[in-house]
């Protein structure tokens, strides 16, 4: 788990406005932080540079202490999961899973361990011999997560994740996030357009309109605003 602290963070494509203009944010250990606001504002870009998909072109970047500006994505120990899910079509939920322990050649005693666990919480156990074709949406929604979960990944990331769903499914995933963030207590960062989202599953809010920060507060102080 690491805090995250962005100081001044602009990022500027071209020579247009910037995507992203002097952003300061501190997301704590473990806190769930939604980033907010219309569609253009600068929340994905945002999500991008933290994970380190996106060059910064001022300000800093600090994760668990550490400051990450030339730090690779691989080497920022952080987990994306992605709104496609990106999981592997030949390969079952098991191997989906394993896949970055595979990568890192972690022995198969400790990756069984670790598959098995994150199965367990996210009640997947059933499931573990399928191929993605065969589960549901929400079931590849933990596909996902699980991947990230077993890398003990330092942070969470989440843009729009609930987008491709349907209204009920949509309703049991948030309820299925908030939880698991909660039990883990691992820091997340979640991109959403979707009021409700923003309402009901962060620790804070953090709306962005055109590329700034326009208010950070926690839903209940947001809802109580006239
Ligand atoms: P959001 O996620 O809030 O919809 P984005 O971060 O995707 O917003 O985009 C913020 C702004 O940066 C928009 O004006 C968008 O057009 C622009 N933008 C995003 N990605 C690129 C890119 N790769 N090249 C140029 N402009 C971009
Ligand atoms: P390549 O160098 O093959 O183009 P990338 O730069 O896309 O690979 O990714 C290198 C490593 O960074 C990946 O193995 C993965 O672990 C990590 N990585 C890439 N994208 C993300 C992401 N969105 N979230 C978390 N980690 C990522």
């Amino acid at each position: 788990m690491a805090s995250i602290e962005m100081k001044n963070i602009v990022k500027q494509y071209g020579d247009g406005f910037p995507a992203v203009n002097d952003v300061s944010l501190d997301i704590a250990d473990g806190e769930f932080m939604i980033l907010v606001g219309p569609s253009g504002c600068g929340k994905s870009t945002l999500l991008r540079m933290i994970v380190g998909l996106e060059d910064i072109t001022s300000g800093d970047m600090v994760i668990g202490g550490k400051r990450v500006n030339d730090l690779a994505p691989r080497d920022r120990n952080l987990s994306m999961v992605f709104q496609n899910y990106a999981l592997y079509p030949h390969m079952t939920v098991f191997e989906n899973i394993a896949f970055p322990l595979r990568l890192a050649k972690m022995p198969d005693d400790e990756v069984r361990r670790r598959v098995t666990e994150a199965s367990d919480v996210l009640e997947l156990k059933e499931h573990l011999e399928r191929k993605p074709a065969n589960l549901s949406g929400g079931q590849r929604q933990r596909v996902a997560m699980g991947r990230a979960i077993v890398r003990q990944a330092e942070a969470f990331l989440f843009d729009e994740p609930l987008s491709n769903l349907d209204a009920k499914l949509r309703g049991q995933m948030r309820t299925e996030i908030s939880r698991l963030q909660r039990r883990l207590g691992i820091t997340t960062v979640y991109v959403t357009h979707d009021q409700t989202e923003a309402m009901t599953l962060g620790d804070r809010v953090c709306v962005l309109r055109k590329g700034k920060i326009q208010q950070v507060a926690s839903p209940r102080e947001l809802y109580e605003q006239p």
